[in-house]
């Protein structure tokens, strides 16, 4: 298997080169020069695997330059009941005839970003390893994301992470999640400012190119294929809980930000899992309900996003989106950059009457958005009438996929968080509170591990100048990561 981007092509990589590099040079994404296919008789033998079993299968398909007993080990350390809570990994709930509960939040941090990296972090430190070299990540988060990066990465050899929060403006929850760690190599850093000046600091200091070189900062903006590649498996996982033969077709409900989730479930339709539809679910941040009924693709401005009580879904543009885009526009590069033209230029594309546009039908992609009220009653739903407990963003696949659903064709909603990390909201929703789980009560006893400092870029560099572990500074050849992005 080897990657190409999405912008001009370029050479063809290794996996393990593209994990490292993230970004391409020409400042597209990578995508596989083709995808890998699973025939029937594969899916017959997939069927009966364990997690582990089974997303080693699928995912050594996109990394095979990494030799097979380290991978499984590596897969197989990852995906434990130890680190998920169960054997299952991913635990499937039968919620109604024909309706399933994906559940892919009983990682470390409850979120389902936790199943990518918590991958990733080891995948780097054996390849760093391999490689001599060490890697510097340095984040803006709002919440959730730096949370899972963080626990995806303590502890391991080689990275250091430096993770900008702002200050006072997380929930209490996400606060004790990330400051309560007490690894060597996590620096939290909360900001006395917005999530926007965090991300501003990030950029300053990666214009600063002597210091950049010197800690090996880069821009933490784009989107990394091995996050992709792990999230296919629970696309396969869930379908063979759902189904009894492959004859049969599913469809899923998937709570949509930056796109990355429901790619996923592309990619695992274009290897041949008989998947009917993918529900794109978004709240009223709907740059992709937009293109996806309309044709038309405007990222927003960063002023125009609002502020939901589903928040991890609270994007300007579908970072992951152009990989999609790619295929679409049948993978033509000259097409693809006019597009991308188009849209520094004039801010939008559109695509309406296109036979792009008309394509879109073949890849099982449809649309639909939600708001606060919806998810309300997603929640209210669930809790009464099925005695389920879902969070706001597993509320909004709910509500769309309910509308897409059809006889006959199991439906899967992902559930994407935890309901006790938006407490706020089920209170709300329901009156009562999310219970907490056991993991995290004693989160509360923990000491914060965080320095506080103003929005200022002299500030951040000389704290990152007094706490960089030495082994992360020059001359060691270094990378830096784009686990981040938001
Ligand atoms: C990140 C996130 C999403 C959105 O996923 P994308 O891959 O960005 O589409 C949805 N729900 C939760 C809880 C998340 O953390």
């Amino acid at each position: 298997m080897r990657y190409i981007s999405t912008r001009t092509g370029g050479d063809l990589r290794t996996f393990t080169k593209i994990l490292l590099e993230g970004l391409a040079p020409d400042g597209g994404l990578y995508v596989p020069e083709r995808y890998p296919e699973i025939s029937t008789k594969e899916l017959d033998g997939m069927r009966t695997m364990s997690y582990p079993e089974l997303a080693y299968t699928v995912f050594s398909r996109f990394a095979d330059d990494i030799p097979a007993t380290d991978l499984r080990r590596i897969i197989f350390d990852t995906y434990t009941k130890e680190r998920f809570g169960s054997d299952e990994i991913v635990p499937v709930k039968r919620i109604d005839d024909g309706l399933y509960l994906l559940d892919l939040s009983e990682g470390p941090t409850l979120a389902f970003k936790d199943i990518a990296l918590q991958l990733l972090g080891r995948l780097f430190e054996y390849a760093l390893d391999k490689e001599r070299a060490t890697l510097t990540i340095l984040g803006a988060t709002s919440g959730d994301t730096g949370s899972a990066a963080e626990y995806a990465t303590r502890g391991r050899k080689g990275v250091q992470v430096f993770m900008l929060s702002p200050y006072g403006r997380m929930s209490e929850f996400q606060r004790r999640q990330m400051y309560t760690l007490q690894d060597e190599n996590i620096f939290n850093i909360a900001v006395r400012g917005t999530f926007d000046d965090c991300q501003d600091l990030v950029k300053c200091l990666n214009e600063d190119a002597a210091f950049k070189q010197r800690y090996h900062l880069g821009a933490v903006n784009s989107i990394n294929w091995a996050r992709i590649a792990a999230q296919v498996p629970y696309y396969f996982w869930g379908y063979f809980r759902a189904t009894g033969s492959n004859a049969e077709q599913v469809s899923f409900a998937v709570p949509s930000g930056n796109f990355g989730n429901v790619l996923a479930g592309y990619i695992a339709r274009r290897m041949g899992l008989p998947i009917k539809e993918l529900v794109v679910a978004t709240n009223e941040n709907n740059v992709l309900e937009e293109f996806f009924t309309t044709g038309r693709y405007r990222p927003r401005k960063s002023g125009e996003v609002v502020a939901t009580s589903s928040p991890s879904m609270d994007i300007s543009k579908a970072s992951n989106f152009e990989r999609y885009l790619f295929d679409l526009v049948g993978r033509d590069g000259t097409r693809l950059r006019e597009l991308w033209s188009d849209l520094r230029t004039r801010g939008s594309f559109d695509l309406a009457r296109t036979p792009e546009f008309a394509r879109i039908g073949e890849t099982g992609l449809v649309a639909g958005s939600s708001a606060h009220a919806d998810r309300l009653a997603a929640i209210r739903l669930f809790s009464a009438k099925y005695s389920a407990l879902i969070d706001p963003h597993t509320a909004d696949g709910v509500t769309t996929g309910l509308k897409h659903q059809e006889p006959g064709v199991p439906l899967l909603c992902l559930g994407t968080a935890q309901a006790v990390k938006f407490a706020g909201t089920i209170r709300e929703a329901l009156g009562r509170e999310a219970p907490l789980p056991d993991s995290y009560r004693e989160l509360a006893e923990l000491p914060e591990r965080v320095e506080i400092i103003d929005a200022n870029a002299d500030t951040l560099k000389r704290y990152i100048t007094e706490h960089a572990s030495q082994h992360c500074v020059s001359p060691h050849m270094a990378y830096t990561a784009d686990l981040i992005r938001k």
